[in-house]
């Protein structure tokens, strides 16, 4: 029997991967222990043990005969079995070089027979093994016997360590195996060797949870199957890892550039068919990820794979290789959103500014818009133009329009009791009108506070109204019944058509600024302006071209009939008594 020797990096690898199977200091289990006995049974031995070789000690998950859990790895025969990774059998400890004063002989023990505990990876974790008082020997149908006991254990232990590695619906390993396998990496490849990931994403969160609504989960097993040999064959045979409720993750064939291997991805993103029989439409994508073995942390991978394949939405192809700046973007998005949310909750933060809206016939002020400010401790201030369209996109749309409106309604209870009679506008999301108590909400604050709901106008963006039209316009017909006047905001930037426009219960049309800013040197512009205030005069909507800044604009304006103007050129946005300042100068 050779002396023990150690492959440093052998050793370090074998101890990783012990610890990555999470068995020492385990508590006992029967699933082990049954075989133990077996084994003490067969061999007709006092003692029998599944020996596990830590950095300096041997632990035992199992043991039949034995008090201690733990003996010193030094002089351990099991430590021979896990450094050579072969069978060893000492006939008799006292008639052995290496073990002659070994623990184990000095304390009685002298026949030890021992059968390696081996990983696929090649790995031995230990020893599956059996002790005796006698010397004694063996034969091959014992050694047999040993072995086989040995495989029952790694079988054991591997059924162990899977559960909670795959995913118990698709059978495939999940993200805990794949975050796993991409830490081993650095086992099979160079540190730094440069690997390409993919994450597949069969269907967005909102497709997920339309369809589970109506097919239940049997949809997802669906799409799940149809879609599991194209994986196989993209990831070039290798494991596909489910990490997500429709995501896949997998890592690309060997030698594969990131232009097949995105070529090869974008094909079969563009020549898929989608889920026919599920009646959903679905939106794949694809997110990539270059990564340097060894070096790239496996949970940011896996984080950037889900963040291009979110990215990808908006990509025409439906792939998108991973950026970092596009990362930093979503990061500065993240902020932004838990940092709206905390300034809602104390909201010393956040203000209103008033901006008055003038008739370009006599120059009277009849109504103002509300519009939000945000002072942010640290980053000061934040231009809603930053935040909104990003807060428009979470629940914070529903607190932010309360926050809004509760202090829009103050301030106009507030002016009213004055004997300032102004209406306000508020600018409400798209989300906004998909809450079925919003209209109710309204018009309970403006009851609250005694107010004419004629007060008030609520400010829509066509983009708003198009999104889910019918819960929209019910909202909107709702508000409008209860006195509330509608504005169509930012009009001319979406896409409602004429028919759509007709439809609308809105009192007011406001002209985008991008429109007006521009018609004073451009014909075809000032030729289109005054279509639209035509055509929504046709309409019966009265007519604000917003973003006035100039004399000269205001003139045309006036020359094409339009009712009223907001801009610059009359006043900026404004405090509460900077605005009574203004309206007491006029
Ligand atoms: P909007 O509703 O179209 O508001 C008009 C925007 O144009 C305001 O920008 C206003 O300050 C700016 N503006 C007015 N006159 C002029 C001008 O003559 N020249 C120029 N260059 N700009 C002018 P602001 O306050 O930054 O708001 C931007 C957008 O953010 C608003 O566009 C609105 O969509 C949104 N927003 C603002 N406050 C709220 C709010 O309380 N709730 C919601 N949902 N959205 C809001
Ligand atoms: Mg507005
Ligand atoms: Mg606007």
């Amino acid at each position: 029997m050779n002396a023990p020797y150690h492959l440093p990096l052998q050793e370090a690898s074998r101890l990783e991967t012990l610890r990555q199977l999470e068995l020492l200091d385990t508590a006992p289990s029967e699933a082990f222990d049954r075989i133990t006995r077996m084994a003490a049974q067969l061999f007709q031995l006092p003692i029998a043990a599944v020996s596990l070789t830590d950095t300096d000690r041997q632990w035992f998950k199992s043991k039949v005969g034995v008090e201690h859990s733990t003996i010193p790895r030094l002089k351990a025969p099991c430590a021979a079995v896990a450094d050579s990774g072969r069978m060893l059998e000492v006939p008799d400890l006292l008639e052995s070089e290496c073990f002659r004063d070994s623990p184990l002989a000095e304390s009685g023990i002298r026949f030890y027979l021992g059968a390696p505990l081996v990983t696929k990876a090649g790995h031995c974790l230990g020893a599956m093994c059996v002790l005796g008082t006698e010397p004694r020997a063996v034969t091959d149908g014992e050694r047999a016997t040993l072995t086989d006991l040995a495989a029952m254990v790694m079988a054991q232990i591997e059924l162990q360590h899977a559960l909670g590695r795959i995913d118990p619906v698709s059978g495939l390993p999940n993200r805990n195996q794949f975050v796993s396998d991409v830490r081993d990496l650095s086992l099979v490849m160079a540190e730094g060797e440069p690997q390409l990931a993919a994450l597949v994403s069969l269907a967005t969160p909102e497709e997920l949870s339309d369809a589970m609504r109506v097919m239940g989960s049997a949809w997802l097993d669906d799409i799940v199957r149809a879609a599991a040999p194209d994986l196989r064959r993209l990831a070039g045979g290798g494991k596909v890892y489910h990490v997500g409720p429709t995501q896949f993750a997998f890592l690309a064939p060997l030698g594969h550039s990131l232009v097949r291997f995105s070529g090869q991805l974008m094909s079969w993103l563009s020549e898929r068919t989608p889920m026919g029989q599920a009646a959903f439409l679905t939106t794949a994508t694809v997110g990539l990820v270059r990564l340097a073995v060894g070096q790239d942390a496996p949970l940011d991978v896996l984080r950037n794979l889900h963040s291009a394949a979110h990215d990808a939405r908006d990509a025409e192809s439906g792939l998108r290789v991973y950026s970092a700046e596009q990362d930093a973007a979503y990061r500065h998005r993240f902020w932004l959103i838990s940092e709206l949310g905390r300034a809602l909750a104390e909201p010393e933060e956040l203000h209103l500014v008033f901006q008055p809206k003038v008739s370009l016939r006599d120059g009277s002020c009849f109504g103002v818009e509300a519009l939000l400010r945000w002072t942010h401790p640290e980053a000061g201030p934040i231009g809603p133009g930053e935040f909104m369209p990003i807060a428009e996109t979470t629940s914070l749309a529903r607190a932010t329009t309360e926050w809004v409106l509760a202090a829009a309604l103050r301030q106009l209870a507030a002016w009213h009791a004055e004997g300032v009679t102004l209406q306000v506008a508020v600018n409400v999301s798209a989300v906004n009108l998909e809450e079925p108590d919003f209209c109710e909400r309204v018009l309970d604050g403006l009851a609250r506070h005694g107010l004419d709901p004629a007060c008030l106008a609520l400010e829509m963006t066509e983009s708003a109204l198009m999104r889910k039209p019918r819960a929209a316009q019910d909202t909107m017909a709702r508000l409008a019944e209860g006195g509330v006047k509608i504005a169509i905001d930012d009009f001319g930037t979406g896409y409602s058509s004429l028919s759509y426009l007709q439809d609308m219960p809105a009192d007011v049309v406001k002209i985008d600024q991008s429109f007006v800013r521009g018609m004073e040197k451009d014909e075809r512009t000032h030729a289109l302006v005054t279509t639209m205030i035509k055509l929504s005069h046709d309409l019966g909507h009265r007519v604000v071209a917003e973003g006035v800044e100039t004399e000269e604009v205001a003139a045309l304006l006036r020359a094409a009939d339009c009712d009223e103007a907001q801009g610059y050129f009359y006043g900026r946005p404004m405090a509460p008594e900077a605005l009574a300042a203004w309206l007491a100068a006029r």
